[in-house]
């Protein structure tokens, strides 16, 4: 089946719109998800940046978490950027009480790991995966991936070593926002895994 990827992007709190607008700009059907009806017409799904502890309790209260955590287990492809990689993660350092995840990634990812006095900074990150140019990362808030298993690969680490992407099948985390910098390398790859998923192939001319 040929044709544009149909790509979810959760929508009850975070930088919806960014991710829509970069996945529409490559070419997918990009659309907000809020509902399990919703969710189930996806090939795929991004979760945003925002608050995991909010996002945690608006998926219970709307009734997603179950259906959130069985799309993850049963191969959906999910694409998680900053409090998005937070919920992807197993296990996870410093949330709230109570503060649960979609989980899916076997990985333990500290939230806030940078502290009040570097709350939100830009650098440029050597991403082999995805060759030159360095890849102008925003950092927000930002959690760090502090310990992952063997299915899991790093893609991208800070000068101290702090692993900030990871991969693991097809689950994508960033700790920072490549929506919000005209970055599209980690979109695209997303994208290759959903069309790979949802049997699509290039686009139609
Ligand atoms: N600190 C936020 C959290 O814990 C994440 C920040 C972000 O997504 N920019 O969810």
């Amino acid at each position: 089946m040929a044709g544009k990827p149909r790509v979810g992007v959760l929508a009850l709190q975070g930088d919806v719109r960014e991710h829509v607008r970069v996945l529409q700009g490559l070419g997918a059907d990009a659309r907000p998800v809020r509902r399990p009806d919703e969710l189930a017409g996806v090939d795929g799904l991004i979760l945003p940046g925002g608050e995991s502890s909010v996002i945690d309790k608006l998926a219970r209260a709307f009734g997603m978490r179950e259906p959130l955590c069985a799309a993850i287990a049963d191969g959906l492809p999910v694409f998680g950027t900053c409090a998005g990689l937070i919920l992807l993660a197993d296990r996870i350092d410093g949330g709230i009480e109570g503060q649960q995840t979609f989980g899916g990634l076997d990985a333990r990812v500290a939230r806030n790991a940078f502290g009040s006095q570097t709350a939100s900074f830009e650098t440029d990150l050597d991403v082999p995966a995805l060759g030159a140019p360095l890849v102008h990362a925003a950092f927000i808030r930002a959690p760090v991936v502090v310990e992952w298993g063997p299915d899991a690969t790093p893609l991208a680490s800070l000068p101290d070593g702090r692993v900030v992407a990871i991969e693991q099948g097809a689950l994508l985390g960033t700790a920072f926002h490549p929506e919000s910098t005209g970055e599209t390398r980690f979109h695209a790859r997303f994208l290759d895994r959903v069309r790979v998923r949802s049997g699509a192939g290039a686009p139609a001319l």
